[in-house]
């Protein structure tokens, strides 16, 4: 017996029927609001991803040498993926370039409920739109996302890391391992870092501002601590709350938290997460912001916001408010009594299939009562029996199996009676 490698998952019928529930949900949105589909390989060269977030991330991947030598690594993400596209070859299409995906994604992590080495991710990128309108449109969509599932637990923070990147006058690598510091509010590395650099004072109101959230009022709390250096960080995230409200998105539908670092070091601007409290630990169900990476892969620079989405944790989020239908069962199961009435149970089959519904057919030859257990077992609404007598008359004996009644139907009316309501 194999077990399968830790960290992934294997998904059955029902479970996949509640994933792609959720993947359409987000994929009609997406369309909806004018993005298009990309799909990009599942490895890369290394260095596309080192490149991006720095030589540490390597312990995060799953990184080998292919048998041509290279350094490949499977995605972690897609933003790399997708920046790298479109630097190659989609660089000639009008701006904004609107795209998205979805698939899987691979880290090399711990892995706990919620947190698997592959996951699922659905990812939208807007490339060259103006900041602030695609700022709000990514997250119009990150939220839309969620209240076409059903979740009304979720909660989004806004936050703006541009806000703390000018408060640390540094450069990127030390700038970087005060971000990390504060993102995993490790305060005495932070202290020891800033000490490092000469300026220890800053610590006491970085520790203060990523202490901030609540509504717009702390905003300006943010502005006094910060002086100057707050100043157009908290004059566009009040525009952004402005322009949320024309998506239909009121202020009490999020916060603003200036708390929200993410974990990887390219962003520039304005930072966001959605968390479900049904999760536990792993509450994080998306997040993304506004970055500049074209630079950092040697093209000119040019405004970027994006999120990636976990379907896995979506889903589990879901399960928890039960908020998804129920997987629609089979229409109708097609029985031939007898073998030779094989071809016409056939035929009875293609035409309920081809008129769209949901229709399966005996494969093993059983006898009409295990036949109709086993229809009982598949949920099947509806048996339709094929027998010689009826047939010969033009009809089939349709079995409701909720209530058992059994009659009569001509073949020319079975499409709609098996429709039915
Ligand atoms: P990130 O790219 O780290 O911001 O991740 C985006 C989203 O992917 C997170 O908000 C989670 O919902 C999901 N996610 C991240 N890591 C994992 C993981 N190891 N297992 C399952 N989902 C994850």
């Amino acid at each position: 017996m194999f077990e399968r490698p830790r960290g992934t998952n294997d998904w059955g019928p029902e479970d996949m029927a509640r994933r792609r529930q959720v993947e359409r949900a987000f994929v009609e949105l997406a369309e909806s609001f004018g993005f298009g589909e990309v799909s990009t390989p599942t490895f890369e060269p290394l260095e596309l991803f080192t490149a991006k977030s720095g030589p540490g991330i390597v312990e995060e991947l799953y990184a080998f040498k292919d048998r041509g030598g290279r350094d490949i690594a499977l995605r972690p993400e897609f933003t790399g993926s997708i920046l790298r596209f479109y630097l190659s070859d989609l660089r000639g299409l009008p701006k904004p370039v609107k795209l998205y995906s979805t698939g899987p994604v691979f880290r090399y992590e711990e892995p706990q409920k919620g947190r698997y080495r592959e996951f699922y991710q659905l990812n939208a990128e807007i490339i060259g739109g103006s900041p602030l309108p695609s700022d709000a449109e990514v997250l119009a969509l990150a939220v839309g996302t969620m209240r076409a599932i059903g979740l009304k637990q979720v909660r989004a923070r806004i936050g703006h890391i541009g806000m703390l990147r000018t408060f640390l006058p540094f450069g990127p690598l030390d700038q970087a391992k005060l971000l990390h510091a504060l993102d995993k509010r490790n305060f005495p590395a932070l202290e020891a870092e800033l000490a490092r650099l000469g300026r220890p004072e800053l610590a006491g109101p970085m520790r203060k501002v990523v202490g901030l959230t609540g509504d717009a009022s702390i905003l300006e709390e943010a502005r006094e601590i910060l002086g100057g250096a707050g100043k157009e960080a908290v004059g566009y995230l009040h525009e952004l709350s402005e322009m949320l409200y024309h998506y239909g998105l009121p202020a009490s539908d999020y916060r603003f938290d200036m708390g929200v670092v993410r974990g990887l070091d390219y962003y520039t601007g304005m930072v966001f997460e959605i968390d479900s409290p049904n999760l536990g630990a792993e509450k994080q169900v998306g997040g993304g912001g506004a970055y500049d990476l074209a630079q950092v892969f040697g093209g000119e620079p040019v405004p970027q916001t994006g999120f990636a989405l976990g379907l896995d944790r979506l889903v589990m989020a879901a399960e928890a408010e039960g908020t998804l239908a129920p997987a629609r069962p089979l229409d109708a199961y097609v029985i031939p009594i007898g073998d030779h009435m094989r071809g016409r149970a056939v035929d009875i089959v293609s035409t309920l299939r081809a008129a769209g519904l949901r229709a399966d057919i005996d494969l093993v030859s059983r006898g009409p009562s295990k036949n109709l257990d086993y229809a009982n077992a598949m949920h099947a609404r509806y048996a339709v029996l094929v027998g010689e007598r009826e047939i010969a008359s033009g009809s089939v004996a349709v079995r409701d199996m909720k209530t058992g009644v059994q009659r009569g139907v001509a073949l020319q009316t079975l499409v709609a009676a098996l429709r039915g309501p």
